[in-house]
């Protein structure tokens, strides 16, 4: 994939890059090793002071990444603004905190009791230079999500971002630079994915995190794990969003549309199946087709728009080719299924609705990465949880129902990462994000997500 910021509103190519040849990443290389040296012997209060300057400086540059993000991936103008706000508060967030999540740890003391270790601590110290590798769906938001805790917790970073976001990438190495971090604190490579493997296997690198799709997981964790270096996986998703018969139909419709269409149906946590209870189904079928097929497609730029085009041509194609087999193996497009007549340039898709998804079709187990809903319907609460573990994925779930006996039985048997009740998955700075099967290992966010890049270490006093 060329380096290149290509508008997905257009198709037009506004920007190639070369990427780095063998010299240049060499260097920066060495100058993450360097850094590390250094950096990891400043104290929590110098970092956070780095990292909250990093946060102003976002705030202040907010509408002009904003417009960057969208040119380059075609999210919504206000949904980019709100993005980039976020990022900010979750830097303050983990400048403000990292120093208590990574404080020593003493065992209570009637379990060391006459055993000679009284005194001894654990210590959470740096592991060194973090590769990372990034997708565009939320180009900033996925960085920094990263950034924040590992440079908060000593590391350095090197960023590979997705090859459609350039100008993204270098904003966020420069917006370090800026706050003041010192050289090699956090860098852009800007290299294709043909080139992630020699940088991971560089012994300068000591771990990697990505995000992203299934097959670069693999391969990233592959070669990790020949190497033998601590990797994070953020992988897919294909949620479940289950409808229950106590929920409250109206506000469990409104957020499925959102949850279903935010970043024009981009988001790893986006509602992808929808699971409704045969006693409110027909109601919610009804509803929710009625508001997708009302949604203001066009312009990322415009305010009044709500879906954007799809960021890539092979993402809109790969989603056009999951409708279509599902359309040819039965399914029904209550609404859209197709591009929008009247956009002739972009890679625009219309809002779809699938009723009548069966285990036959694709769209049953694999990711539809754009606004494309696929309707159940289920018995009983057994049923929908047996369709919504049917998912090669477990990243997080959704589940609309009053009943707290109901709740329990969710919370106890869902195959997720997260259950979100009566209202949609968010992720927020102080709770674990990240899922089980497919959707990848470890935790980003939180105490748990700054932790995955710590040498998690046993001092012992005689
Ligand atoms: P992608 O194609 O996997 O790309 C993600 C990153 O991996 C890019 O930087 C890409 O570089 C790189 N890459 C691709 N193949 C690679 C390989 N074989 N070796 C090393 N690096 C490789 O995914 P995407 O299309 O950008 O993003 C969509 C996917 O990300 C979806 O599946 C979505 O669910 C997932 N996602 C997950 C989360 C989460 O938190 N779990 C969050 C957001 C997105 P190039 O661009 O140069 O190819």
């Amino acid at each position: 994939m060329p380096i290149a910021t290509v508008n997905p509103a257009t198709g037009e190519t506004l920007k190639t890059f070369d990427p780095l040849g063998p010299e240049e990443i060499e260097r920066r290389l060495a100058t993450a090793h360097a850094a590390f040296r250094r950096y990891r012997a400043t104290d929590f209060a110098e970092r956070s002071l780095l990292l909250d300057r990093a946060a102003d400086l976002l705030d202040e540059d907010r509408d002009d990444i904003a417009r960057i993000m969208t040119t380059e991936m075609g999210k919504p103008l206000a949904a980019a603004r709100a993005e980039a706000a976020k990022c900010a508060k979750a830097m303050r967030w983990y400048a403000a905190n990292a120093a208590v999540l990574l404080a020593d740890e003493r065992p209570l003391p009637e379990d060391v009791k006459d055993s000679g270790a009284e005194q001894a601590r654990v210590h959470y110290r740096p592991l060194g230079v973090v590769l990372a590798v990034m997708p565009w769906n939320f180009p900033l938001w996925q960085v920094i999500r990263f950034a924040a805790p590992a440079l908060m917790a000593g590391n350095t970073g090197l960023l590979k971002h997705a090859s459609n976001v350039p100008q993204t990438a270098l904003y966020l190495e420069d917006l370090f630079r800026r706050a003041g971090y010192p050289e090699g604190c956090f860098q852009t490579l800007l290299i294709g994915s043909d080139a992630v493997e020699s940088v991971l296997r560089d012994r300068r690198v000591a771990a990697a995190t990505l995000t992203g799709s299934e097959p670069a997981g693999r391969s990233v964790a592959a070669v990790a794990g020949d190497e033998i270096k601590k990797t994070v996986l953020e992988l897919g998703g294909s949620d479940p969003y289950v409808v229950m018969p106590s929920a409250d139909l109206e506000r469990a419709v409104r957020t499925a549309v959102t949850a279903r269409v935010q970043n024009n149906g981009q988001s790893c946590i986006a509602a992808k199946r929808f699971i409704v209870h045969t006693d409110v189904y027909d109601e919610f079928a009804a509803r929710f087709t009625e508001q997708m097929a009302a949604l203001k497609v066009g312009d990322p730029m415009s305010e009044s728009t709500d879906v954007g085009p799809l960021a890539t041509e092979r993402g809109r194609a790969d989603l056009e080719e999951l409708v279509d087999d599902a359309l040819q193996r039965g399914a029904v497009a209550l609404c859209g299924g197709k591009r929008p007549e009247t956009l002739s340039r972009g890679w625009y898709y219309e809002p779809t609705v699938l009723a009548g998804v069966t285990p036959v079709m694709r769209i049953h187990h694999e990711e539809a990465f754009g606004p494309v809903a696929a309707l159940y319907r289920v018995q009983d609460m057994d049923e929908a949880l047996d369709v919504a573990n049917d998912s090669p994925f477990g990243l997080s779930s959704n589940v609309w129902t009053r009943s707290e006996e109901e709740q329990r039985r969710f919370v106890r048997d869902m195959e997720a990462g997260g259950v979100f009740f009566n209202g949609m998955t968010a992720s927020h700075p102080a709770f674990p994000f990240g899922g089980v099967k497919r959707s990848g290992y470890g935790r980003e966010l939180s105490g748990h997500g700054i932790r995955e890049f710590c040498n998690v270490t046993t001092v012992w006093h005689g």
